[in-house]
């Protein structure tokens, strides 16, 4: 098998409204895609999570644009093997550093294989749900009242989980007037986006009274004995999320008891090699994993649903429909929810979803292809 193109694509999709988290809002959301093509003619898709500032973290759209083109594009295209698993063994020693742009093309590998396989990327991944439990990350809102308005909507929409963005000066009230709303029966989580430090530990041991599901990602990424400390104090699991890079990030939350929950994007570790090694590694010291999700499109919603589909992925992630984001997707069909779940595509190889090729085009703001020299 050789990888004959490699087209990566920047595209800006406005937002059906502007989400905003502890990192600011977004309202069009620019993201790349890329595309392989072997000799046979068979394309496979991969998203880039990276966002356009640095923040979340220090990737953006135009540091992956430079990764993906002038470092991973040329190890990959014109690359013989067996099979796609060899073009992932070639990015191994490069874009060190850089798991959301290298993410972007491995996971783009993992839908060639699956599709040259004749099998769907969820099984491929060895999931084994045909369903998985949708989950909604409401963004912040000018009052209180206006997200327990949110979350009861969400609620009567049949998500399972109601996950809450907080930031110092917008946390107990909200959660007080979204829980009082909801009841207690609904799963209710809370993402600081590293947004509190360690002079905060009363006020977050205060939410312990809400039984939330968990508070993900309170202090900065690094705060290692921070949030070790912190979930000594709670009785609320601390879930990390921007901490967790790579497996030695995990290694670190295990040996310290940094939290007791991973929110696990494969697009921001890297890809599925190594999120599926952090699967097991989480599962078996007892920490709960779940899929997050980054503002993707219908065709890293079909990576992430995929993933979740894995029995070992217990709780709900944010795994929403298309209209949930998008007035319009980029795939067809759009993802819709089920009673509370997104089902998972599985009588077709790869993805499981077809690509609007004319809509992507439409949208598109930037192309580059690689094609291999003969
Ligand atoms: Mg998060």
């Amino acid at each position: 098998m050789r990888i004959e193109r490699l087209s990566v694509r920047e595209i800006e999709l406005p937002l059906r409204a502007p989400f905003v988290t502890a990192l600011g809002p977004v309202t069009n959301r620019r993201l790349l895609l890329v595309e392989l093509e072997d000799g046979d003619g068979t394309a496979a898709w991969g998203e880039c999570v990276a966002g356009v500032v640095p923040g979340y973290t220090s990737e953006t759209v135009d540091t992956a644009w430079a990764t993906i083109t002038d470092q991973l594009a040329p190890e990959v295209v014109g690359l013989d093997s067996e099979d796609p698993s060899g073009a992932i063994a070639a990015m191994d020693d490069i874009a060190a550093g850089q798991p959301m742009a290298r993410a972007a093309v491995e996971m783009a590998c993992w839908d060639l294989a699956a599709r040259r396989a004749r099998l769907p990327l969820a099984q491929l991944l060895g999931g084994t749900r045909t369903e998985v439990a949708a989950g909604i990350a409401l963004g912040m809102a000018e009052t209180p009242e206006e997200t327990a308005a949110a979350a009861a909507g969400a609620v009567r929409q049949g998500y399972q989980r109601v996950k809450l963005k907080i930031e110092p000066g917008a946390d107990l009230e909200v959660v007080r007037a979204v829980r009082g709303t909801v009841g207690d029966r609904i799963a209710l989580t809370v993402d600081a986006n590293c947004s509190y430090t360690r002079n905060d530990f009363d006020l977050l041991a205060a939410l312990d009274e809400f039984r939330l599901q968990m508070i993900e990602q309170p202090l900065p990424a690094d705060d290692w004995e921070g949030h070790a400390d912190l979930q000594r104090r709670l009785t609320t699991p601390v879930c990390l999320d921007e901490s967790i890079a790579t497996v030695t990030d995990l290694d670190r939350m295990i040996a310290l008891q940094a939290g007791r929950v991973l929110n696990l994007k494969p697009g921001r570790v890297g890809g599925f090699t190594a999120a599926l090694t952090m699967i097991d590694l989480a599962v078996g010291n007892g920490i709960d994993v779940w899929v997050g999700g980054m503002l993707e499109t219908g065709v890293g919603r079909a990576h992430n649903v995929a993933l979740a589909s894995l029995a070992s992925i217990e709780l709900p992630g944010d795994l929403s429909p298309s209209d949930r984001y998008w007035e319009e997707d980029i795939v067809d069909p759009p993802w819709t929810m089920v009673r509370g779940t997104l089902p998972v595509p599985l009588t077709e190889p790869g993805i499981g979803v077809d690509v609007d090729l004319e809509r992507i085009r439409s949208l598109t703001t930037r192309v580059q292809e690689v094609r291999s020299a003969h």
